[in-house]
């Protein structure tokens, strides 16, 4: 099959959908890959390593477009993109159609085969190519909390991990999902002290055969919530309903009773937020202060380590491409019910029935 690696083009994406490793997997068997010059140049990733992994250069993305049987991205395709779709031809890459009806409209129209990462299933149940960017979000929550606890970011001056004699700083994590899991991998490694609050008890017995006395696990109530935020230094929201919005554990007068100069990271910003006085913020502004509580609410996080997350989600992502490629959309879908949940839009119909509930459209 002929694959085709467009350079993204939404504001400060510098992620890419195809590393120079993955490209060699589909090059390996036998298929030709072409990549729009300069594609993964922002995160080090050269025109000459793509060469090496046996692809072909293209001068810009309306050749790729052109040439190729399926493409391969990072983002929902932007307007410009979808106008270059044409019948028949594999799209593959995150779309989030349910809140976006223009785009589902574009990509109706294009005729295309849309396959998103984000509703891909796995043989174990979640989501897991949605995963990576949670573990990468997990894990920068600590590193983004622990730096913001600095005087000079509006902290209160407070090292995580303390020094001997001096007590460290308590970090809270609400939801022991993945963003839960790896930002407690980090807290713990820092040399916090930790608590993690979650509904799910079985979570909270596996976070507990694995950690022991290093963390506290405890059951998430009004009544528990507060004591833990209360004493917090740095608390992680990563609490997840599936298709709902994010509860709101930690109230406005919460916020308000809590020390001065503690941090908030809202990791499940991206789904309205865990605190009440949250609101999403980017990488170039990402805080604000609310009864002097530093709020970090940045909405897409993984997009600050886009190197990182570039071969986190290539990780995730290549089986499937491989298998498109050898065996073509029909056959694969219809081997693997897993990734036929994938299939979001084709030729010219929405095939996923929670986005054609959310749009109102015939399923
Ligand atoms: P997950 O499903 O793995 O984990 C969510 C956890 O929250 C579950 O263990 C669940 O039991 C728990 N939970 C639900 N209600 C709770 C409550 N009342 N109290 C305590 N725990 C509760 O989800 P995840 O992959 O860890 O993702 C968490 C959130 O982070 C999602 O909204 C996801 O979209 C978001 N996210 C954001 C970014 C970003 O850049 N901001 C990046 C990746 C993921």
């Amino acid at each position: 099959m002929r694959i085709g690696l467009p350079q993204e083009i939404k504001n400060h994406e510098y992620r890419v959908g195809l590393t120079p490793a993955s490209v060699r997997e589909l090059t390996h068997a036998g298929h030709s890959v072409l990549v729009q010059s300069g594609a993964g140049a922002a995160i080090g990733l050269s025109d000459e390593q793509y060469l090496a992994a046996g692809a072909t250069l293209a001068a810009d993305a309306a050749e790729v477009f052109a040439k190729s049987e399926m493409i391969v991205k990072v983002k929902e395709p932007q307007p410009q993109e979808c106008a270059m779709l044409r019948p028949g031809q594999i799209l593959y890459t995150y779309l989030h159609l349910a809140p976006d009806p223009e785009q589902t409209e574009a990509l109706i129209r294009s005729g295309a085969i849309c396959i998103a990462y984000e509703t891909i299933t796995g043989p174990g149940g979640g989501l897991p190519l949605l995963a990576p960017m949670s573990e990468v979000a997990g894990r920068m929550a600590v590193q983004a909390g622990a730096a913001h606890l600095e005087k000079s970011k509006g902290g209160m001056g407070v090292l995580l991990g303390g020094v001997p004699g001096v007590p460290a700083g308590h970090c809270v994590i609400l939801g022991a999902g993945v963003v839960g899991t790896h930002a407690l991998q980090m807290a713990v490694g820092l040399g916090a002290r930790v608590t993690v609050l979650d509904k799910n008890i079985d979570r909270l017995r596996q976070l507990d055969l694995v950690f022991g006395n290093r963390i506290h696990t405890v059951y998430s109530n009004v009544q528990s919530v507060e004591e833990a935020v209360l004493d917090a230094d740095l608390v992680i929201g990563g609490v997840l309903i599936p298709g709902a919005a994010a509860p709101k554990l930690v109230t406005r007068t919460l916020v308000g009773r809590m020390k001065k100069g503690a941090v908030l990271v809202d990791v499940a910003i991206d789904q309205g937020g865990c605190f009440e006085t949250s609101h999403a913020t980017t990488h170039a502004e990402p805080t604000f202060m609310v009864d002097g509580v530093v709020h970090y609410c940045v909405a897409n996080m993984p997009g600050a380590v886009a190197r990182t997350s570039t071969f986190a989600l290539n990780n995730a992502t290549i089986a499937h491409a491989l298998t498109l490629a050898n065996k073509g959309w029909k056959q694969a879908l219809k081997d693997n019910a897993h990734l036929k949940n994938g299939l979001n839009v084709a030729e010219g119909k929405v095939t996923y029935e929670a986005v054609a509930q959310a749009l109102g459209r015939a399923y």
